[in-house]
């Protein structure tokens, strides 16, 4: 199945070129109150809330894709990991341009010693709300990624069971401010880590290593591989994170970006394709236009609320 949020807190089960509004399928969820949960609630209990959505949906109103605006899948993960280095031809891209590395040694090592990084949660929108430039006067890149939702409790897991801990995936966008600074602070502005366009349950995606990835800016192909590549893949990621903290339902990992990153700057189109998870276009706003348009603030706050209270 393929999920959806859009809208104001909506969820959408997407067929083709429609999607199915399942908003009360939400209705599942247990009134969770203050302290809230170290878990995204939708993930937690997606197996309940999918079992709804699928007994409302011949009922469900019927939407077109091409009009709505799509959010994050996962509105509230409590982590956003991410593993850097984690295509060999990256490495070598990344070894090669001081403009990527800024001499700084910890950029060039492999992900055996660099281990995973974390992104703060704040940076996370749905293709829908597009990326904002925060500093023009840096190099700002798009990195397309292979982006793995958990989906049960894990701690110490194997990488011969992990991928039983997969709710689904995702396509990542984790766009990286290029510079000396932590990862942690050049890749957590607002905005930049982009996932979408929807929720693909894992039963579609029974190997998460054949898939080809792509992304284009203004049509013009920047990166294109394929996630065979990945020198972890999506077991041994969720292995290695597992062994140091607890992944919680909803917990995001970022797989790792191949090589061809460039580039953004406002006004720019990003199109991201994951093989058996679709595409999604993301478009790149400078941080005034923003800024200036009164509402988007109160748009987006009125969105998240409303998953919550749902
Ligand atoms: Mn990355």
């Amino acid at each position: 199945m393929r999920l959806c949020r859009f809208g104001e807190g909506r969820l959408g089960v997407v067929e083709g070129a429609a999607v199915r509004d399942v908003t009360q399928a939400l209705d599942v969820l247990p009134n969770y109150r203050y302290p809230l949960p170290a878990f995204d609630p939708l993930i937690a209990n997606l197996s309940k809330v999918i079992a709804r959505a699928r007994a409302i949906l011949p009922k469900a109103p019927s939407l077109p894709l091409a009009g709505i605006t799509l959010l994050s899948p996962v509105a509230s993960p409590r982590k956003l990991i991410a593993a850097p280095v984690n295509y060999q031809k990256h490495l070598d891209e990344v070894r090669d341009d001081k403009a990527l590395h800024h001499n700084n040694p910890a950029h060039t090592i492999t992900i055996h010693s660099a281990g995973l990084f974390l992104k703060a949660t704040s940076s996370l929108v749905g293709p829908g709300e597009g990326v904002v430039i925060s500093k023009p006067e840096r190099r700002t890149d798009h990195e397309v990624e292979l982006a793995c939702v958990i989906g049960t409790k894990a701690r110490d897991v194997s990488k011969e069971d992990a991928l039983g801990y997969v709710a689904g995936y995702c396509i990542g966008l984790d766009i990286t401010i290029r510079g000396s600074e932590d990862r942690s602070f050049r890749k957590s502005a607002d905005s930049f880590s982009v996932l979408g366009p929807w929720l693909v349950t894992a039963d579609e995606i029974p190997n998460p290593g054949q898939l080809d990835l792509q992304v284009a800016v203004n049509g013009e192909v920047r990166q294109s591989s394929n996630t065979k590549y990945l020198i972890l893949g999506v077991a041994e990621l969720i292995e290695l994170a597992s062994s140091f903290y607890t992944l919680y339902p909803g917990d995001v990992i970022y797989t790792g970006t191949p090589e061809g990153v460039s580039p953004i700057e406002p006004g720019d189109e990003i199109v991201a394709t994951i093989e058996k998870i679709g595409t999604m276009r993301v478009k790149v706003r400078a941080h005034e236009d923003v800024h200036n348009h009164e509402g988007h603030e109160a748009h987006e706050d009125k969105s998240k609320k409303q998953l919550f209270t749902s």
